[in-house]
């Protein structure tokens, strides 16, 4: 079998892009808010059913210049079975982190837990939607309405998720959208911030382009964190073909759940009540108590040409960027857990079956010989 990895970009057809991005010449228009950054806001707006969106550079961006428009101080509750830049984003806008664990069976964060977390210096909630699976996000308004805490979600992985029939877009006061390149949705690099309520919209248009209000006028210090034409050229022509990507995902994650189903040791999670995926991701978890079979099996299957990611470990908490901080409130024994266990097995859209077939294959013969 030939070197297969995790993840892989999803393209439109060259000539499809190509097309798109011809009239660039006659205009000359690169980037600032040209017509194809402007199209593609619609078309998500649709597609995503959101009255606001505000698009940028990468996601990252997104969930900091977020943070630092809306000048919080004070501590965010999040969890640290995440990717660096969740925690990263809080950090660097001037708030503390507080960790709050995580389910067992979903990865997201455990809701019984946060409130005990809640201090007087609280000032918002901002959950992950871990592999697409949706928080509680009823649990969570609840909360956040009796706290009076802002909510906003890190969607990276849930472009295009929806809870009881209705986009995840519209729970939290603001979602941020990935489109990095290893994402279900992408515009090479990118992101946005979606939200229903209007008054953020001036704020993170201003943010992302150095403060700009008209051409004379500043009135904030900003940063620069536009998405270009080319990038929204790549959106445009994605986007167009996300439904037939996210079914062939579908039938990817399916095949992994029926061959995998009942391997010893090997945990899959199971699909959520009322939620339509977007099968970003197919994580298993391994059962690595007395001996460790995650990273065993991660190495074997390396070996075979086949390379998983850790999807997440360490957890956020535990980088060495924390050691100076005390962190001895913020236990998180679940998602401890779960970071030992994790492996993400290669999922994109041209992934054929068959070699999903062999992945499995192997996956149950290398754990055969350490099972016992
Ligand atoms: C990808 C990702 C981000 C950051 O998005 P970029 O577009 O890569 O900057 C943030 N949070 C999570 C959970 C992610 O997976």
């Amino acid at each position: 079998m030939s070197k297969i990895l995790v993840t892989q970009a999803t393209l439109p057809e060259f000539d499809e892009y190509i097309n798109e991005i011809e009239d660039i010449w006659q205009t000359k228009m690169l980037t600032n808010m040209g017509s194809k950054h402007n199209l593609l806001e619609n078309e998500l707006k649709k597609f995503l059913e959101i009255s606001n969106i505000v698009l940028f550079t990468n996601g990252h961006q997104a969930l900091e210049l977020c943070l630092q428009s809306l000048c919080l101080e004070g501590e965010v509750i999040t969890s640290p079975f995440t990717f660096i830049s969740t925690t990263s984003a809080i950090v660097r806008s001037g708030l503390k982190p507080v960790f709050c664990d995580v389910n067992y069976e979903d990865c997201t964060i455990d809701t019984t837990k946060i409130e005990k977390l809640i201090t007087n210096k609280t000032v918002a909630l901002m959950p992950i939607h871990v592999y697409g699976n949706v928080c509680d996000v009823e649990k969570i308004e609840e909360i956040a309405k009796k706290y009076n805490l802002l909510v906003i979600y890190d969607s990276a992985h849930a472009f295009g998720v929806s809870y009881k029939g209705q986009t995840i877009s519209n729970y939290g006061d603001i979602n941020m959208y990935s489109f990095h390149a290893t994402k279900v949705f992408n515009t090479i690099e990118g992101g946005a911030l979606t939200f229903s309520d209007n008054k953020y919209h001036e704020k993170f248009t201003k943010i992302k382009n150095f403060g700009f209000n008209g051409q004379e006028s500043v009135d904030l210090f900003g940063s620069n964190a536009k998405m270009n034409e080319f990038q929204a050229a790549m959106g445009l022509c994605n986007l167009k073909h996300i439904k037939e990507n996210i079914k062939k995902r579908q039938l990817i994650v399916f095949r992994y759940r029926k061959k995998l189903k009942n391997v010893k040791n090997l945990r899959i999670l199971k699909p959520q009540k009322d939620v339509e995926s977007n099968y970003s991701y197919f994580p298993i978890f391994i059962d690595s108590k007395n001996f460790n079979r995650r990273d065993f099996l991660f190495n074997r299957l390396a070996d075979n040409g086949i390379f998983t990611r850790k999807y997440f470990y360490p957890i956020t908490s535990n980088y060495e960027c924390f050691a100076q901080d005390d962190l001895s409130n913020n236990s998180t024994p679940i998602a401890e857990e779960l970071s030992k266990e994790v492996l993400t097995l290669p999922l994109f859209p041209d992934l054929e079956l068959n070699v999903v077939d062999k992945i499995c294959d192997l996956i149950k013969n290398i754990l055969d010989e350490v099972n016992g």
